[in-house]
């Protein structure tokens, strides 16, 4: 089994089989859910699909040159529009970080991306430029004889330069197949969704990511149950804990906690005013740090000693966790959820921050217990 076998949605697998043993695959997808659902790793492996030259039953025979090929997602007919930073960037230019970047976490997100191409913090786009040198190609003959894919990942990003998609879409040249990927569908121009068979991907199961960690990452069971857990069903967010690379906010989170639960205004301001001026997706990325973090608190009121494992060593964890209701995190964890939203939403930072806080200082101070104090 490989990811392009079992990708982790194992009903959206067969629902694929079904398109294309029944010779149905329309020329235009849209594949859309939350970040971490897989929706690319779906995309590849219906790519794989399409590309393989000797198909059974419609499915990748995993043996062919242009199965050998997509599977390192090196096929010259395999195509990419990628949002980048800079106008005339072209995603041609970006296809080794690309594949680099995939071959690590398939479920990356847009942040990582930019993480990767060393544009952090900027503002990316599909291009102009990007959409007809793509197109342009299109009307040559496919390099292997067969048929082309070009995946659109993360649509939402085309903006207006969809409308230059339309009609491609609509009348796309023979053997000639889109996939568009998106994390916020809403954001697609609504011509361009109607124009796409849709599925969606809902969140991963909790099990499914385990046994992806497993069989494909191999992750050992026990660590691989604690980051399904942590994962909070998303499977990018999974791996990025497993090879510690999510940017750490350890010394954030224990300034935050130590100025909340001391009540100290003005350490809270200054908090609030540092984190925010941090560039808006690193402000996202804290907030699923923190609700992580919340729940590991949370952790460790149940009686698995596994899971207990995980929090040990973390001294503040354990102070919260012996100084509070556990209710209390369950109001924190909704108060960070709809943070994420306001951020999404450009709310104004500092001011979220402030008051975030604040409601979080007068949750510790109600749900604090009493015997500690006696
Ligand atoms: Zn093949």
């Amino acid at each position: 089994m490989s990811l392009l076998d079992n990708f982790g949605q194992p009903a959206i697998r067969q629902q694929l089989d079904t398109i294309l043993s029944g010779n149905r695959m329309p020329h235009a997808m849209l594949f859309y859910g939350e970040p971490g659902s897989g929706v690319l790793p779906g995309a590849l492996s219906l790519a794989n699909d399409i590309l393989c030259t000797s198909p059974v039953n419609g499915k990748a025979c995993r043996q062919c040159t242009s199965c050998n090929r997509a599977s390192k997602n090196i096929h010259p007919d395999l195509h990419f529009l990628l949002p980048l930073a800079g106008a005339k960037s072209l995603s041609t230019a970006f296809y080794e970080p690309w594949r680099e970047a995939i071959a690590k976490n398939p479920w990356l997100n847009v942040f990582q991306w930019t993480q990767f191409c060393d544009v952090e913090g900027k503002q990316v786009d599909i291009h102009k430029e990007d959409i007809q040198h793509v197109t342009s190609d299109l009307s040559l003959e496919a390099f292997e004889g067969g048929n082309k894919v070009i995946i659109i990942w993360m649509a939402q990003f085309l903006a207006r330069e969809g409308n230059r998609l339309l009609k491609l879409i609509e009348e796309p040249p023979d053997y000639t197949y889109f996939i568009l990927i998106s994390n916020q569908r809403e954001r697609l121009l609504p011509t361009i969704r109607s124009r796409c068979m849709q599925i969606y991907f809902p969140p991963m199961e909790e099990s499914e990511i385990l046994k992806l960690l497993v069989d494909e990452y191999g992750t050992d069971k026990k660590s691989a149950a604690v980051l399904a857990k942590q994962s909070v069903q998303d499977m990018g967010r999974a791996l990025t804990l497993s090879t510690n690379t999510l940017m750490d906010f350890k010394d954030e989170m224990a300034d935050w906690f130590r100025a909340v639960i001391s009540k100290k205004g003005k350490e809270i301001a200054t908090w609030s005013d540092q984190m925010g001026k941090q560039d808006k997706e690193e402000q996202k990325q804290f907030v699923l740090y923190a609700i992580a973090f919340v729940r590991n608190i949370l952790w460790a009121f149940s009686n698995d000693d596994q899971k207990k494992e995980v929090v040990e060593g973390a001294e503040m964890i354990k102070y919260l966790h012996e100084h509070y209701h556990p209710e209390v995190w369950h109001h924190i964890s909704r108060g960070l959820e709809t943070a994420h939203e306001k951020i999404a939403r450009n709310a104004n930072a500092k001011l979220m921050w402030l008051s975030l806080s604040i409601t979080i200082k007068n949750q510790l101070m109600a749900y604090r217990l009493q015997h500690i104090n006696a």
